[in-house]
């Protein structure tokens, strides 16, 4: 079984900056995430990004996983399965290896949130998608709808209106009250969207893909893809399998990204902070490894 004074459990930017700060802090380190970049990989546009104004997620992560090489860090591509605490180690199970670490710092970040209506499973990767990076493509002048009005939402419809040729938001609530101005003001130039409020999706109807929606005031909308932009919940497996205290499903931390239990630190999404972007994830995660660093020398 290798064993490393440290194990990154995600490859976000959370992970992937605590990667780079462990290496110069020269640690025997190793990260394991199955998703390369984390969800900004799916973010067709960021523009907050300090020195970036205009740049895909996956180049931004692309950067990122490059400075940790080539300090000499490795990234494996695996899904961690189980993390158990015995006496002041930790193993670590994923789907092919088994490993032993002194420390952990989490930075798993944070699952879709699905509708669980009717047709929503049976038309997955037929006209459903919680991804328009990845599938805005499949639907070159097609309609299509985008439940949800958070800033994902918007910039969901703002790239799906680069390739449909009709878009629907459909909002339960009566504003993108939640959204960045920035965003709000791009959406209302956009003459493909349509921004339908006060509406729920209760059904999604088709044969061997999607044919329309079915709303909850009874009416119908004739479409080929949906797009579930409903916002996030956290993935307690860990939490749970550690004993680690939560709020709401997120891991509570203090201000040196230390958890409940001595030895697991959490940094980005999957904490209770409250500004979910890669920023803060990139800041808890430089933290998360100095306070690992300072714990290690201390019992060295
Ligand atoms: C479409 C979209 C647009 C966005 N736009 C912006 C933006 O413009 N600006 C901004 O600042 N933020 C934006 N965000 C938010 C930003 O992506 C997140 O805040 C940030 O990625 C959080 O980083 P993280 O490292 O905490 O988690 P994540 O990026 O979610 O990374 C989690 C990592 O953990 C891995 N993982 C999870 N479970 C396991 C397991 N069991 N085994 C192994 N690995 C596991 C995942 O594969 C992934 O590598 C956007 C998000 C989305 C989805």
């Amino acid at each position: 079984m290798k064993k490393y004074d440290l194990m990154i459990i995600g490859s976000g930017p959370g992970g992937l900056t605590s990667a780079i700060y462990a290496a110069r802090y020269n640690l025997n380190f190793l990260v394991i995430g199955e998703l390369e970049g984390g969800a900004i990989s799916e973010a067709h546009k960021i523009c907050n990004f300090p020195t970036q104004n205009n740049i895909t997620g996956f180049e931004l992560t692309q950067q990122m996983s490059k400075h940790v090489k080539e300090l000499g860090g490795e990234i494996k591509s695996q899904k961690v399965i189980e993390i158990k605490k015995i006496n002041n180690n930790f193993t670590i199970k994923t789907n092919k290896e088994e490993y032993k670490s002194k420390k952990i710092i989490l930075a798993t970040g944070r699952k879709k949130q699905k509708l669980n209506i009717q047709g929503e499973n049976k038309f997955l990767g037929k006209g459903v998608s919680y991804c328009a990076t990845c599938d805005a493509y499949f639907f070159k002048d097609k309609k299509v709808a985008v439940i949800g009005g958070g800033n994902s939402a918007i910039t969901t419809a703002l790239l799906l209106a680069e390739h449909a040729k009709k878009v629907y938001i459909i909002y339960r609530k009566d504003s993108f009250s939640k959204s960045d101005p920035a965003w709000i003001s791009q959406l209302k130039k956009e003459k493909k969207i349509e921004s339908i409020f006060n509406s729920e999706v209760s059904e999604i109807y088709g044969e061997n893909s999607v044919k329309g929606i079915k709303l909850k005031n009874n009416k119908s909308l004739e479409l080929e893809g949906i797009f579930v932009e409903i916002g996030y919940v956290p993935d307690e497996t860990f939490s749970k399998q550690l004993g680690l205290k939560t709020e709401k499903g997120y891991i509570v931390t203090d201000k040196k990204q230390k958890t409940s239990i001595e030895g697991v630190f959490a940094v980005g999404d999957i904490t209770n902070n409250s500004l979910k972007q890669v920023i803060t994830a990139c800041g808890e995660g430089a933290t998360a490894a100095s306070s690992t660093y300072e714990k290690l020398k201390l019992e060295n």
